[in-house]
């Protein structure tokens, strides 16, 4: 078995040996052929250029014209006699439309081994002369016809060599060389301690590592290992640093090169790049390659006009390198990829990345754990809290929690303090997800009283349904990513489910800020522009996929594409139930306005105190807010009104 599989490999070897020689064949034809047209029409050219002025005469009009005394000179060349003729002397000018050059119009004939030239020229009186530097019909050919073919084919070559070499190729007389920076790590450094959270991805990849450690078990009892393994999932999960990991677990060399790295503009060039992956990951075995954004040359090949040969050879021979190398060899291929759904079929199918391992955004407890991770070389306080930061950081990925540790850090030192509290992190939690303070973004005092009331709206409407999340902080003060004030929520606990009721609850909130502004200046702003994309977009999905709506009962009207990217909704019923879609999301979002309005027109008095205070303190907690509520509201009639709303 593994003989044959050796046989296949050395085969499609030869074969891509082959294809890279005829590659290179061709575009040295190209040049060459280039190079032919290119002197054929500098002769033309030149051809025309030097006898334009000629006019080509029988030898025996030459005798003619002698006799007439109508040549001034002549001059004998090895081949030809150059007639200069006196144009007062010639008869019928008009016949000879040459090019009249100082009173002459130069005729040329062939040497006809005339024995008496020289004694007619003479008779004449007429000059004549042979040119001493006159070269041999060889020499000439040589000088306009092999030389500049020769000169020409050099020049383009070596451009075409040097562009490709520059463009990342091995140059075109060596396609097959590749300067391709394949990231070898002898050490990753890196355990799976180090990629906190993840535990199912984890368990998938210790099969992997156990392989890696010890091939031979395997071999013995023929079991085979898979060849290759893909990480699926959201940008910044960590699927780069599961992939070190599981190289630093199992103490293997870790190999790595991005799927674009391949893609180049010279067909070939990525093929070669994927053969010599794989050569230095033979001498280097045990080892893995990773290949990151594998959708950059896996994309499904669609046969089409505009498909990419260079992808495509890529891909191939990525395929066949896959099929070639002997699984005994302790090679492991780890690919990641944010788009499974545009990968090719061939690459999933056994034998290849037959594995897919998920790697999710962390959940409650695995943001704790991976803000743990990131926080253990950085000072922290007693009282900091990461279950706090890791409830209020819901749908963050692991590198935005790692950056977020980051920036509470410079904040802490921007303050000049020697350790991390609390607030440097929740902090740090709001500039990832609202901006950094625009403390020189001055608002007008009636602009601000707008903002203000926006955002108590939008906490009051939350504040009094049951369903809602609490309240954690308001605040006007512009953000850098553009809002120009923030009301912070966070949940009480890690939710995975969202019922109908929430929702409701959820698009109230959202509407509660241009509510507000209603209600108090009787007009509309602009500022209300992302709470009502937001909305829109949650009720479009409560009625398209959730199956929420009476109208359309358990009938899914979209689906999500590219769902580890921008999720984006696409539609998959017809034009007449889009319309029908739309009418019912605006009901619910009608819906949603009114009671919005209708919370906020029975708390007036409240509205107006908070906002007021906000507009003064320009931040408050969510406590200050719950405790300023229930006084002007008394605690139970707040409880009691909470409770009764959905
Ligand atoms: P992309 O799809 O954009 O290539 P990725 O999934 O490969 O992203 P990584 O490059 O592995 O993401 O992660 C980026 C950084 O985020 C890591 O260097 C690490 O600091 C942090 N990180 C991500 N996930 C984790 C985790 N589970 N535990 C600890 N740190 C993590």
């Amino acid at each position: 078995m593994g003989n044959d599989s050796n046989m296949k490999k050395n085969s499609q070897k030869d074969g891509d040996g082959s294809s890279n020689g005829s590659n290179n064949k061709k575009i040295l034809f190209g040049i060459l052929a280039f190079a032919l047209i290119l002197t054929f029409f500098m002769n033309f050219f030149m051809s025309s250029f030097s006898g334009g002025n000629m006019i080509e005469i029988e030898y025996n009009e030459f005798l003619s014209l002698v006799e007439k005394d109508a040549v001034k000179s002549v001059e004998i060349q090895s081949d030809r006699l150059i007639i200069y003729s006196d144009v007062s002397k010639l008869e019928k000018i008009e016949d000879y439309s040459g090019i009249r050059a100082k009173n002459e119009v130069v005729f040329y004939t062939g040497l006809v081994g005339d024995l008496e030239l020289v004694n007619t020229l003479k008779e004449h009186n007429i000059r004549f002369s042979r040119k001493l530097t006159d070269s041999s019909p060889i020499f000439d050919f040589f000088m306009s016809w092999i030389m500049p073919i020769l000169f020409l084919y050099l020049i383009f070559a070596l451009i075409i060599h040097f562009a490709a070499k520059k463009l990342g190729g091995g140059g075109f007389m060596g396609v097959g060389k590749s300067n391709a920076k394949i990231y070898m790590q002898k050490e990753t450094g890196v355990t799976f301690k180090d990629a906190a959270g993840l535990g199912e991805a984890k368990e998938s990849l210790q099969e992997i590592i156990d392989f890696l450690h010890n091939p031979d078990k395997y071999v013995k009892i023929g079991a085979k290992q898979p060849k290759g393994a893909l990480l699926v999932g959201p940008p910044g999960t960590g699927k780069t640093l599961l992939a070190k990991a599981v190289a630093g677990e199992a103490n293997v060399t870790f190999m790595s090169l991005s799927g674009s790295d391949f893609v180049e503009m010279f067909v070939g060039v990525g093929a070669s790049r994927v053969r010599d992956l794989f050569k230095q990951a033979s001498e280097n075995a045990p080892c893995i390659i990773f290949i990151d954004e594998i959708d950059a040359i896996g994309k499904k090949r669609d046969g089409s006009v505009n498909s990419n040969d260079e992808r495509e050879q890529t891909l191939n021979q990525l395929l066949s390198e896959m099929d070639g190398f002997d699984s005994s060899k302790a090679i492991v291929i780890l690919a990641a990829t944010n788009r499974p759904d545009v990968l090719d079929k061939a690459l999933l199918r056994p034998g290849r990345f037959d594995r897919r391992i998920i790697v999710e955004k962390p959940d409650l407890i695995g943001r704790e754990d991976i803000l743990k991770v990131h926080s253990k070389d950085v000072i922290l306080d007693e009282k900091v809290d990461l279950r706090a930061v890791a409830l209020a950081t819901s749908g963050a990925a692991g590198a935005d929690l790692a950056n977020m540790v980051n920036e509470a850090a410079l904040r802490a030192v921007r303050m000049g303090r020697e350790k991390v509290l609390q607030e440097d992190l929740m902090e740090a939690v709001e500039v990832i997800i609202a901006g950094k303070e625009k403390k020189d973004r001055i608002l007008s005092p009636k602009e601000k009283r707008i903002v203000a009331f926006h955002e108590v709206g939008h906490a009051l409407v939350s504040a009094m349904q049951k369903n809602a999340q609490p309240v954690q902080k308001i605040t006007i003060v512009p953000r850098t990513m553009g809002a120009l004030g923030y009301t912070m929520q966070m949940p009480e606990e890690e939710k995975y489910l969202m019922t109908k009721d929430e929702i409701v609850s959820e698009i109230s909130v959202l509407l509660g800020g241009r509510a507000a502004e209603e209600i108090v200046f009787d007009t509309v702003t602009t500022g209300a522009s992302n709470d009502i994309e937001r909305a829109t977009k949650m009720a479009r999905s409560m009625v398209s996929q959730y199956g929420m709506s009476d109208k359309f009962d358990m009938m899914a009207l979209e689906t999500t594409e590219n769902k580890y990217l921008d999720g984006r909704n696409v539609a998959i019923c017809g034009e007449n139930t889009i319309a029908a879609l739309d009418e019912e999301v605006l009901r619910i979002i009608k819906e949603c306005h009114e009671k919005a309005l209708s919370i906020l027109r029975e708390n007036r008095e409240t509205l107006d105190k908070i906002a007021e205070y906000l507009y003064e303190k320009e931040t408050i907690t969510g406590e200050r807010f719950m405790s300023i509520l229930k006084e002007v509201k008394g605690d139970d009639v707040f409880a009691a009104e909470k409770n009764q709303r959905k």
